[in-house]
């Protein structure tokens, strides 16, 4: 556990000290759970964003995207059920006075049982070796199925416990498991209260006369409401579907886990319309597309599961999450959740406004069903730069700090290093530059030794160095080095491109 918070302390100074990430409003001792991306964060961020969009917009000829207002009608939020449902449910330490989710506290306490599986996984592999069947392990040793048993129950207790608004057995559960402050280790709880996680704002400059207004804290419902607009106007036939990414604002109870819970974050949302009854189909399409599409960027297969959920939304009737293997464990990464027709329909009756389909093949209409799929993008940042970072022992017996971003991702493809500050080599180099940053985004460095500067680089995630030496002002050749491989080859200036190109190609990363 301790290598673990110590390896996440490690990102979260990783990531300040390189310029992706900064505490907003750091010079006044911070704002909590809100931060601001920084040179480096902000290119990396914008390269997820658009490998998400292209794979949404650009390969899918049924799906376009927009880009809604965060203000919406106060209306809308009646109609979704934000008003009346979007909330948490809190719970209180008397003795630390410090404030729980009292979901999370339960889920927390079933990741520490989950970890003495994955324990027992681990005993068994060394015991076995090659021979070692791990699915055949877990479905028959009898601790591993006691643990899980155990899991399965407090879940589903939980989940049925909420679905029913019994807050006071949630409580009860929480004091039967024992749980504790994990600060404190006080186990005195008040009763277990709901809290609604939207901020409120207001619209217009008198106090008396102002409307009431949401930040809105998803974009789907800027989807819905302009489902009719975006089907008409594109002329789009069911099943279609509309993406969007845009900032969503929580007023989260608990946030202390870094960009992973913010105040203040970023969504990638997808709202894909089909005929009633066809959902689950589309459902189970869009389950094995999302996994596909985050194991494209090659953090590791074994780092992303499923978690089917017990309770339901009250809009849902399916459900599931893409967890990922955080430094903090397992957990929620992006939804997948069958929405029915319940938002176009609330939309319909409390707007007055027809939210259907015209289907010309029956003569006849309907309010379509929707499958969501829903990414922080936040999220998916803090996975990809944490998976990314590593302290690598070389063969000679020292270290090196390497960030190994997606080359697709990285925030700077090439940096060309001058060999030394003289003899033209500098020159030559800025010549080198102002040709490739037209098609990419490249540095120069010319400050310390090469090795030094390889290090920075390494560790800035820049997958690409090409090094301008005396041997370039004869024959137009370069060492390009790789950041993961470390290899050097010695290549024409006129082949960075295409191999930069080749190796940074959506294609060839989306099939992976
Ligand atoms: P959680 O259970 O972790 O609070 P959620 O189930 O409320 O998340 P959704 O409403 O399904 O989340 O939102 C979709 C995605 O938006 C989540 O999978 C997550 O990646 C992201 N997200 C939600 N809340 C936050 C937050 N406070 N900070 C950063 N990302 C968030």
């Amino acid at each position: 556990m301790a290598k673990q918070e110590d390896f996440f302390k490690k990102v979260i100074s990783h990531a300040k000290e390189y310029g992706y990430i900064f505490q907003s409003s750091e010079i006044y001792d911070g704002l909590s759970a809100v931060y601001d991306y920084a040179q480096n964060g902000v290119e990396l961020k914008k390269n997820i964003r658009n490998y998400w969009w292209k794979a949404m917009v650009q390969l899918n000829d049924n799906i376009v995207g927009i880009d809604a207002a965060i203000l919406m009608h106060p209306k809308t939020w009646k109609a979704s059920g934000h008003v009346d449902a979007f909330n948490d449910p809190l719970i209180d330490n008397k003795d630390s006075k410090k404030r729980y989710r009292a979901d999370v506290l339960i889920e927390d306490y079933c990741l520490k049982i989950e970890k003495k599986i994955t324990k027992e996984v681990a005993k068994a592999q060394k015991r076995f070796g090659e021979s070692f069947d791990k699915a055949e392990f877990i479905s028959t040793n009898q601790r591993v199925l006691g643990y899980q048993e155990k899991i399965d129950a407090i879940l589903s207790r939980m989940g049925k416990s909420l679905e029913n608004e019994d807050l006071a057995d949630v409580k009860l559960l929480i004091e039967e498991l024992g749980i504790a402050d994990p600060l404190s280790g006080s186990k005195n709880w008040t009763d277990i209260k709901q809290f609604n996680l939207m901020f409120g704002t207001k619209l217009g400059a008198d106090e008396a006369t102002a409307t009431d207004l949401y930040l809105r804290p998803e974009t789907a419902q800027g989807i819905f409401v302009n489902f009719a607009n975006v089907q008409k106007t594109g002329r789009m036939k069911i099943p279609f579907g509309i993406a969007q990414t845009g900032k969503a604002f929580r007023n989260e109870i608990v946030a202390r886990q870094f960009i992973f819970r913010m105040r203040e974050f970023e969504q990638m949302e997808m709202q894909f319309f089909v005929k009633p009854g066809d959902d689950q189909i589309w459902y189970e399409k869009w389950k094995e597309n999302r996994i596909n599409w985050h194991k494209s960027l090659g953090l590791g297969e074994e780092k992303y599961r499923f978690h089917d959920h017990e309770k339901l939304a009250h809009y849902a009737n399916a459900a599931t999450d893409i967890e990922f293997d955080f430094p903090f464990g397992f957990k929620e990464l992006e939804g997948i959740h069958s929405r029915t027709d319940f938002d176009l329909k609330a939309h319909q009756e409390h707007s007055g406004k027809k939210l259907q389909f015209f289907d010309h093949t029956t003569n006849s209409s309907y309010v379509p069903y929707v499958v969501e799929t829903s990414v922080g993008l936040d999220r998916l940042f803090l996975a990809i730069f944490s998976t990314a970072l590593e302290n690598e022992e070389l063969e000679d017996g020292s270290s090196r700090i390497v960030l190994k971003l997606p080359s697709i991702l990285a925030p700077t493809k090439i940096a060309i290093l001058p060999l030394l500050k003289k003899d033209g080599l500098p020159e030559l180099a800025t010549k080198i530059v102002d040709d490739l940053k037209f098609d990419f985004q490249v540095t120069y460095d010319e400050k310390d030794a090469i090795g030094r500067r390889y290090r920075r680089q390494d560790a800035n995630g820049t997958p690409f160095c090409v090094t301008v030496d005396h041997q370039t002002l004869e024959d137009k050749t370069v060492t390009i080095r790789y950041r993961d491989s470390m290899k050097q080859e010695r290549i024409s200036i006129s082949e960075i491109s295409s191999i930069v190109a080749k190796e940074i190609s959506f294609k060839k990363w989306i099939n992976n």
